[in-house]
């Protein structure tokens, strides 16, 4: 799960690390509002959406009165931002966040993520922040530094400073980096964190440390206990369809193809995607419907893919051991009867009651194409789609 900027640095802040001064608005005068009571006379209005990039999208400004406050936020407010990271549907700006605008001296990127081949938390520095992660390592790769925390130990002051020296930051801010770094390290680690980014990390005319912007990602199987940070989430951000699928318990992923798939089993379920790209087709999604489903569940799955306005063909794909195949059919046909179906189902049955299952699908007079294996499957849906 994703959070917005203001609510990392809400976190990191809690840990340690300084932000700048700031206030959340939902309207132009509430923006306005928020500038008067920061005081100074230059503040920066940010578009919250889970992305990053907004800076080069137009979603950061820096304003020098209370009017071009005004204006800015008027401009963002109710826009779809589209960054290099978000895709062409872009994400919609209902909050901004209003801050006091910072010197800015340097500008360093720092990450922290899990580096799955040392199975460790790996911290990410580069003395030449601002720019995406992914660009410094095209254009300054060898300014990227890395090192890896032991998780018994966690990050030892040694590798902080090391860190700090690294990006040849002033002696007279060791001390400073160290904390920012140990900071961000702990809440990483305590609140179950995939990734904490702070890019910029900004050294200020006055030799303050400050995060700039700040992004965190947290690990979904572990919210159940970090009822802090679950309740952080903002369904605006997320796509629609993944939304509607994570409230009813099913494991679905919206991807770019026309091919709607419901599959019992997330290694079926990715070789059913294989199958279809090698019929030379696109899945429109990833959906396991999972074990021991019942016909309800079957039926919301069903609706799940079928929020997709892109998809011009469903594929059921059923091996049913836990399952039961009848159950299965049952929740098909009843998609039929509770949702306006117009294009081609194309239904594979195997394993527990699959003759029974079989008989509900041709009892029920509706123009649902069967296949017997996985390979037929495939075959058809793609032909459906091309008639
Ligand atoms: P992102 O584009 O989504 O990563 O958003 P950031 O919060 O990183 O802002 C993008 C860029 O806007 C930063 O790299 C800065 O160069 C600039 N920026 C953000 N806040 C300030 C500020 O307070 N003062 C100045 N001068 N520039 C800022
Ligand atoms: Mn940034």
């Amino acid at each position: 799960m994703d959070i917005h900027e203001y609510q990392a640095k809400e976190i990191l802040s809690r840990f340690g690390v300084t932000v700048p001064r700031g206030g959340l608005a939902y309207s132009p005068e509430q923006a306005s509002y928020r500038a008067q009571e920061l005081g100074g006379d230059r503040w920066v209005v940010k578009a919250q959406i889970h992305s990053g990039g907004r800076g080069e999208a137009g979603g950061v400004k820096v304003c020098s009165s209370f009017a071009e406050v005004e204006e800015a936020a008027s401009e963002m407010l109710g826009k779809r931002l589209i960054t290099r990271q978000t895709g062409e549907a872009g994400k919609s700006v209902f909050r901004l966040y209003v801050e006091e605008a910072a010197d800015i001296a340097r500008e360093i990127y720092l990450g922290f993520v899990l580096d799955r081949k040392t199975e460790r938390i790996m911290v990410v520095a580069s003395a030449s922040g601002g720019m995406e992660i992914e660009e410094i390592s095209v254009s300054d790769p060898d300014s990227i530094l890395r090192l890896i925390v032991e998780p018994a130990a966690g990050l030892q002051d040694f590798q902080a400073r090391e860190l700090a020296f690294g990006l040849g930051l002033d002696k007279a801010l060791t001390a400073k980096a160290v904390k920012v770094f140990k900071g961000a390290y702990r809440a990483f680690r305590d609140l179950d964190a995939t990734m904490v980014e702070i890019n910029p990390l900004i050294v200020t005319g006055a030799g303050e440390l400050v995060a700039l912007d700040g992004k965190m990602s947290f690990d979904d199987n572990a919210l159940f206990r970090r009822p802090e940070v679950s309740e952080m989430r903002d369904k605006s951000q997320e796509d629609p369809r993944e939304a509607y699928a994570a409230d009813r318990g099913l494991a679905y992923v919206g991807l770019d193809g026309n091919i709607g798939c419901m599959i019992n089993g997330a290694g079926l379920a990715m070789a059913t995607m294989d199958m279809i790209k090698l019929a030379g087709g696109e899945p429109a999604n990833f959906l396991d419907i999972g074990g021991g489903a019942s016909p309800e569940r079957v039926l919301k799955a069903f609706r799940t893919v079928l929020m997709d306005d892109g998809i011009k063909v469903v594929l059921v794909n059923i091996f049913a051991g836990i399952n039961r195949c009848d159950w299965v059919a049952e929740g098909v046909v009843q998609a039929y009867a509770q949702a306006d179906i117009q294009i081609p189902v194309v239904v594979r049955l195997s394993g527990t009651n699959v003759e029974e299952g079989r008989a509900i699908i041709a009892e029920s007079g509706l123009p649902i194409i069967t296949a017997d294996t996985l390979a037929d499957a495939a075959e058809m849906s793609v032909q459906a789609l091309a008639a």
